[in-house]
């Protein structure tokens, strides 16, 4: 599996650097107690599997879940940056990054590169000087929404806040341009987008969404969107989700879903306080029953054909990565962790891409934007 990737990399004497816009694994290291810096025998990422799979950097997604709130949001956030920069602090092939040329240095040392970023803006409790520490902590994008909506951004998912920017939600991205923050408009209704754009100095990223012309979900971009991120000089990085790739799959895991609510009302049942492992342990028992009713999970195929799309639309610069490791229940066949990304590699390269644009697509495009945050 390893081939690939190995045939990239003599092609141009350089190391091939990948990039992945979000990541899930910071609810597993903090609330499961998992050690990623040695291989595990389930979830999608750990340091050994990252250096198997060329995966040079990856933005740790701070996820704080809609659960929390004023006076425990921030908080959440903080604990789940202790437990990403202890990884960064003891392992030692593993280091913190915040910057391009960090991704590049540890790169240069066979390292992998952790980046930061939050993911629900609630997380900052209305206040620009917890936003202002969580840059400080190392945190390099915000994303202004999850699937709940907040006092000043309207979510994709949530119809109770689905409006734009509030006048504070300006003052937010201000601040966030800045700082050096990225601000990440995936997640967030298609008015706040709007907002965003016009009010944005700065390149923008959508860290982890895919394409709403090949798949319906709110959660996708439009063309129109997609264009206008390439207009700002931002990023896209697909998402892996099958879910998000393909409309007849999202039908049947909706229905499978309805049918194992009660069952994944006791797993959260078990883990009172803790929804990153219930939602860990969730996504593992609707995989096995996928499986078991041989439903068929869309292919890398119809990931490369999202990616093909959004390069169609916005122009190979600004496009990347953006799995959603450890934060989805399956992958496109037959794609199993972050050892498997050399087969994405391998894709591309067969869909006629050079090495140069595939160099972009995975790692590239997305230190661009990185550098042009400030
Ligand atoms: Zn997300």
């Amino acid at each position: 599996m390893g081939l690939p990737l190995a045939l990239l990399l003599m092609l141009q004497h350089q190391p091939v650097i990948i990039v992945d816009g979000h990541i899930d694994t910071p609810q597993r290291m903090l609330d499961g107690k998992a050690d990623i810096s040695v291989r595990l025998p389930d979830g999608h990422v750990d340091v050994p599997r990252m250096k198997e799979g060329g995966l040079t950097a990856a933005f740790f997604s701070i996820w704080v879940d809609n659960t929390y709130g004023a006076g425990t949001a921030y908080r959440r956030a903080l604990a789940l940056i202790a437990a990403v920069r202890a990884l960064a602090d003891t392992a030692p092939d593993a280091e913190l990054a915040t910057t391009a040329d960090d991704v590049r240095r540890a790169a240069a040392r066979g390292h992998v590169a952790v980046l930061m970023g939050v993911e629900g803006g609630h997380a900052i409790e209305n206040s620009l000087d917890k936003l202002d520490d969580l840059y400080a902590r190392g945190v390099r994008y915000m994303t202004l929404t999850w699937n709940n909506g907040n006092d000043w951004a309207g979510s994709s998912m949530d119809p109770a806040r689905a409006g734009g920017l509030s006048p504070f939600g300006r003052d937010v991205v201000r601040r966030m341009n800045a700082l050096g923050m990225l601000v990440d408009v995936s997640h967030v209704s298609d008015s706040t987008f709007a907002d965003v754009l016009a009010t944005t100095t700065r390149p923008v990223i959508a860290s982890h969404s895919s394409c709403r012309a090949l798949a319906a979900h709110p959660r996708n971009l439009t063309d129109d969107q997609l264009r206008a991120i390439a207009r700002n000089g931002g990023v896209v990085g697909i998402n892996f989700f099958p879910v998000f790739l393909d409309d007849h799959f999202r039908a049947q895991y909706a229905e499978l879903n309805r049918r194992l609510a009660p069952r994944f009302d006791s797993i959260r049942a078990r883990y009172p306080g803790q929804p990153g492992l219930a939602g860990f342990e969730i996504d593992r028992f609707r995989a096995a029953r996928l499986m078991e009713q041989r439903i068929v999970v869309p292919g890398l195929d119809r990931l490369v054909d999202h990616i093909e799309h959004a390069v169609q639309v916005m122009g190979v610069d600004h496009v990347a990565l953006g799995s959603d490791f450890d934060g989805i229940s399956v992958l496109p066949v037959p794609m199993k962790d972050a050892t498997s990304l050399p087969l994405l590699a391998a894709a591309l390269k067969a869909r006629g891409y050079g090495d140069s644009d595939v160099r972009k697509i995975l790692g590239e495009n997305f230190l661009r934007v990185l550098s042009a945050a400030r």
